[in-house]
C-alpha cells in the first residue's frame, strides 16, 4: 500500500487528524510491559460474585469518581467559571470468568453483557438529574483497567461529555444542512467503496473510520438508522454480539491482544430532539503515546492508515 500523509477532517466532529504512514520502520505497537500477572486469588471480583451460575453481575463501583446521589446539582458560579457538584452513578458490569475477555467470549455471553448494559442504562435514565450515560470498557492496564478481570463501567452523570456534545453538534449541523443523517451517509459511502469496511452482517457494519484518531481504530454502526442504543431488540443484540465477537477476535489475533478501550455513543436520555443522531460503538486500541503535536495542537498522528487497518482485520 502506498504511503499516506494527509490531514483528514472528521465531518461529524470537525476535528482534523494527520494520517502519516510514510515511515521507514513501523514502530512496535502493543508491546506489553512486563509485569507480574495479577493472581486470581487476589482478584476483588472473585469474592464479590455471589452467584456462580450467572454470567453477568452488576454492582456499584467501590471507588467511584462521582458521588452517588439523586440530587440535581445546580450550576454554580466560581469567579468567571461555572461548576456543578460531581454527582452521579458509577456501576461495574462484571462477567464471571477471570480470564475470558471479549475476544474469548461466546456470542451468547456477549449478548448477555449487552442486555445488562441496556437494563442498567434504562434504570439510570429515569434518575432525575442524569443527562448522559456512558458505557465504557477498559481492557488492559494501559487502557486504564486497574483490575485485569474483564469488567465494564456504566457512568450516569449530570452533564453531556464534551466528546459526545461535539459528536451530537456535528451530526445536528449536517442534518440541518442536508436533511440526512451524517452517519447513514458515511455508511452508504463506506459500503459502496468497501475500502475501510471490515465486517458486516444483516444489521451491523464494522469499519475503520476515515479520520481515525488512533492506529487500528474501529467502529461498529447499526446499518439502519437508530438514535438510541438502549432500545435495540434481541435480533439487533444478536447481530451486534456477532460483529463484536468478530472484531475483538481479529484485534486479539492480529495485534497480539492489545490494550484497548471501547465505549458507546448514543443520544442523551433526556434529549428530545436527537433523532438525527446515529448511535455507535468506538473501539480504540492503546498504542501511541501522545507527544506535543497531539497535546499542543489536538491533532492526532495516526501511523497505520484506516485502509491498512481494514485490510489487516478483514483478512
Ligand atoms: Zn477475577
Ligand atoms: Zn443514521
Amino acid at each position: 500500500m502506498k504511503p499516506t500523509i494527509e490531514f483528514r477532517k472528521d465531518i461529524v466532529s470537525g476535528d482534523w487528524v494527520l494520517i502519516s504512514t510514510d515511515i521507514q520502520k513501523k514502530p512496535v505497537f502493543f508491546k506489553r510491559i512486563k509485569t507480574k500477572p495479577f493472581p486470581k486469588s487476589r482478584c476483588p471480583f472473585e469474592t464479590i460474585q455471589q452467584s456462580k451460575d450467572r454470567w453477568v453481575h452488576v454492582f456499584p463501583n467501590k471507588y467511584p469518581v462521582v458521588a452517588r446521589s439523586n440530587i440535581c446539582p445546580p450550576l454554580e458560579k466560581c469567579g468567571i467559571h461555572e461548576k456543578k457538584i460531581g454527582v452521579g452513578f458509577q456501576e461495574v458490569v462484571v462477567t464471571r470468568s477471570h480470564e475470558r475477555h471479549f475476544a474469548l467470549m461466546t456470542r451468547d455471553e456477549i449478548c448477555l453483557v449487552l442486555e445488562a448494559y441496556q437494563s442498567r442504562y434504562q434504570a439510570l435514565a429515569s434518575e432525575p438529574c442524569v443527562d448522559y450515560i456512558l458505557i465504557i470498557h477498559n481492557h488492559g492496564s494501559r487502557a486504564g483497567a486497574t483490575v485485569p478481570h474483564p469488567h465494564s463501567q456504566v457512568f450516569a452523570i449530570p452533564i453531556i461529555p464534551p466528546d459526545v456534545k461535539r459528536s451530537l453538534e456535528g451530526s445536528h449541523n449536517y442534518f440541518r444542512a442536508h436533511r440526512r443523517c451524517v452517519h447513514c451517509d458515511i455508511l452508504k459511502d463506506e459500503l459502496k467503496e468497501k475500502e475501510r469496511t471490515i465486517y458486516q452482517n444483516k444489521r451491523f457494519v464494522v469499519l475503520a473510520p476515515y479520520a481515525s484518531r488512533v492506529s487500528y481504530e474501529v467502529r461498529i454502526f447499526p446499518k439502519f438508522h437508530e438514535s438510541r442504543f438502549e432500545v435495540i431488540d434481541q435480533a439487533q443484540r444478536k447481530d451486534l454480539s456477532d460483529a463484536m465477537s468478530f472484531v475483538f477476535q481479529r484485534i486479539f489475533k492480529k495485534n497480539k491482544n492489545p490494550d484497548y478501550n471501547f465505549f458507546i455513543h448514543t443520544a442523551p436520555p433526556k434529549e428530545r430532539h436527537a433523532e438525527h443522531y446515529h448511535w455507535h460503538m468506538e473501539i480504540l486500541p492503546r498504542a501511541a503515546i501522545w507527544g506535543g503535536l497531539e497535546l499542543g495542537a489536538g491533532i492526532d498522528v495516526v501511523k497505520i492508515s484506516p485502509e491498512e487497518t481494514a485490510k489487516l482485520l478483514r483478512r
